[in-house]
């Protein structure tokens, strides 16, 4: 056996190790995570953390839950992949499922987010090219998006600090700034192949659509015959207390790509698509190796039965509308929060300074959450989570945004 037994070696020892062989893309916090139950994670050293980020928004059903534990555990004795060459019993229920959900009937199952996000790219180009439109290319997306980091995806994320060392990217690619209406009215053209957007953007800093934006893309994508793909990575699948935001803000997507949370925490992505734009594709025209697999399959109908059928969606229903009042309190405790926007378990609370310092506050008082947009402090907890250990969470916050304001003053 060569495993690292890591209650023999020290936090600082795996942090060198890594340091020295690990290419360094990830300003990690000097903490090694060992366990978790629930929505506590636990360090090397035993040290309990209230985890109110989830490992970026996978473990909707929380750290270590028995049930998914039992079903990925058995399917391992089974068999974990078999590849696309064959099929396997879980892909047709789990697409069955996520049609039922979405009102998308065809699926492709992939491995993340960002290679959701590139299949909706390439199966809308993919629509054009066999209508026989081979001139409309254009991709539209909004200024403050994150759509994710592979080529493709990369083309249509805005943030230039992420951009511009990998130029030229895919193109032509026209970014509109959210909530100009008029301009994206003028950006949709009859060249426009597809838009592309967050109903809710969230490494942008927790930044919902506003329903005037959504009328006006939906108008231009109607006039225009543009597809429109909705990234709902992060905001999707009952993680605002409805199934999907962008049915919330009347969208009606021909495109949707699905991550983080589908797996409760075992890597899935999956893009959906319209009977119209899955008719355009043939066989062969992309593929995954791992994409679907048993493994897979099996984790992301536990948390879709989870969360249809066993009352996880109206949870986080009811946690958004605690999460709204507790924030709400926050704020009026702290005049450096500014704005407080999100529903469910996606919030964003935004602050008159860098928020950089008080994640590290909370992180020393044992609570995780993360900074976004520079001055958002965002929380994206399990879906899983109670009231008491949302406003146990927030009491912590509280707590860090005080030293923190006090140190600056002082
Ligand atoms: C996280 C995220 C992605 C990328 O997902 P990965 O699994 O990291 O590839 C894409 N879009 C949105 C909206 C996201 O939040």
């Amino acid at each position: 056996m060569t495993s690292v037994p890591t209650d023999t070696v020290s936090a600082s020892d795996i942090i060198a190790r890594e340091t020295a062989h690990v290419v360094q893309v990830y300003r990690r916090a000097p903490i090694v995570i060992t366990r978790g139950r629930g929505v506590y994670l636990y360090d090397v050293d035993g040290r309990e953390y209230l985890d109110l980020i989830s490992g970026v928004g996978v473990a909707s059903l929380g750290h270590a839950n028995p049930d998914l534990a039992r079903i990925v555990a058995e399917q391992s004795l089974e068999l974990l992949h078999c590849s696309n060459l064959f099929f396997h019993p879980y892909q047709g229920v789990l697409a069955e499922r996520l049609a039922t959900l979405s009102g998308l009937p065809r699926t492709f199952f992939c491995n993340s987010g960002s290679e959701a996000v590139e299949a909706c790219l390439k199966f809308a180009r993919r629509s054009w090219f066999t209508a026989g439109d081979r001139s409309r290319t254009g991709i539209v997306a909004l200024h403050g998006s994150f759509h994710g980091r592979t080529m493709g995806s990369l083309s249509v994320t805005a943030d230039p600090h992420y951009r511009d060392p990998f130029g030229p990217l895919l193109g032509p690619v026209t970014f509109v700034t959210p909530n100009d209406d008029a301009a994206i009215a003028t950006a949709i053209t009859p060249e426009t192949a597809v838009v592309v957007l967050e109903p809710i953007q969230g490494e942008g800093g927790v930044r919902p659509l506003s329903q005037a934006m959504a009328h006006a893309i939906s108008d231009a994508c109607q006039k225009s015959g543009a597809l429109l793909i909705a990234d709902e990575v992060q905001c999707g699948l009952g993680r605002t207390g409805r199934a999907f935001h962008s049915a919330a803000l009347g969208l009606k997507p021909d495109l949707m790509a699905l991550g983080k949370a589908l797996g409760a925490g075992v890597p899935v992505g999956a893009a959906m698509f319209s009977a119209e734009v899955a008719s355009k594709a043939a066989f062969g025209d992309h593929g995954s190796t791992y994409g679907g697999n048993l493994l897979a399959c099996r984790a992301a109908l536990v948390f879709l039965t989870e969360l249809t059928e066993r009352g996880l969606m109206e949870h986080v229903a009811e946690i958004g509308e605690h999460a709204q009042a507790t924030l709400n309190a926050l704020a009026s405790r702290h005049s450096a929060v500014t704005s407080v926007r999100g529903a469910g378990v996606m919030w964003g609370i935004e602050i008159d300074r860098p928020a950089a310092a008080v994640v590290q506050a909370a992180l020393e008082r044992g609570l995780l959450i993360n900074r976004t947009s520079d001055t958002v402090i965002r929380l994206l907890p399990p879906f899983v989570i109670t009231a008491e250990e949302f406003t146990a969470g927030i009491a912590i916050l509280d707590d860090a945004l005080t030293a923190v304001i006090e140190e600056k003053a002082s």
